[in-house]
């Protein structure tokens, strides 16, 4: 089974791609993570890309769309994976629909989770507070990426409803709530 979880940056995606990748064993895709790791290990893509996060802004097409497919031919994505974060633009959801098709492949369910902007920023204090914000969880950055994700993401949802793939979820409830309606809809 192959998912997609959408959303706005803080909508929770991260956190119910980690619990799907403990309970099914789909592995978690996320871009934002590959990405921090090469910033990490300071690689040439690290360095090339170090800024753009930095900003809020989306690194190139290119660049994603190659990293998820060198990570999807891992031998633990045989029966399926979780990206989360990836798509963002239509140029990526093509991109990804033809990689899966060449696999004979597709995407199953792509499960939106819906969050207020304000609910989103209140997030964002929460983890300044705690001190477990990330170089990007600041309200200046998250005000683009927020603005980068209504401009070149949210149109995927037209994407993928013509696809009749969507289910929207409230992504302001409980962690275990959303779990568990994430759950129905997998059938399980
Ligand atoms: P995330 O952890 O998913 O919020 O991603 C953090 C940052 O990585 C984003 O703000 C972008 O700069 C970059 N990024 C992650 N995934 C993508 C993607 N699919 N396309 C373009 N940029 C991405």
């Amino acid at each position: 089974m192959n998912l997609v979880l959408f959303g706005p940056p803080g909508a929770g995606k991260g956190t119910q791609a980690k619990i799907l990748q403990t309970e099914r064993g789909l592995p978690q895709l996320s871009t934002g993570d590959m990405l921090r790791a090469a910033i990490a290990a300071g690689t040439p893509l690290g360095r090339q890309v170090e800024d753009i996060l930095a900003k809020g802004d989306l690194v190139s097409d290119e660049i994603v769309i190659n990293i998820i497919a060198e990570r999807y031919d891992q031998p633990d994505c045989k029966n399926g994976a979780v990206f989360d974060g990836f798509p963002r633009t239509i140029a990526q959801a093509q991109a990804l629909d033809t990689m899966l098709g060449a696999r004979a492949r597709k995407i199953d369910h792509v499960i939106e989770l819906k969050v207020d902007d304000k609910i989103l920023l209140d997030r964002v204090e929460q983890r300044i507070k705690q001190g477990i914000a990330r170089p990007d969880d600041n309200p200046e950055t998250l005000k683009n990426r927020l603005e980068v994700y209504y401009k070149n993401t949210a149109p995927l949802l037209d994407f993928y409803n013509k696809q009749g793939k969507v289910v929207t979820l409230d992504g302001m409830a409980p962690i275990a709530d959303v779990t568990d309606a994430i759950a129905k809809v997998l059938g399980a």
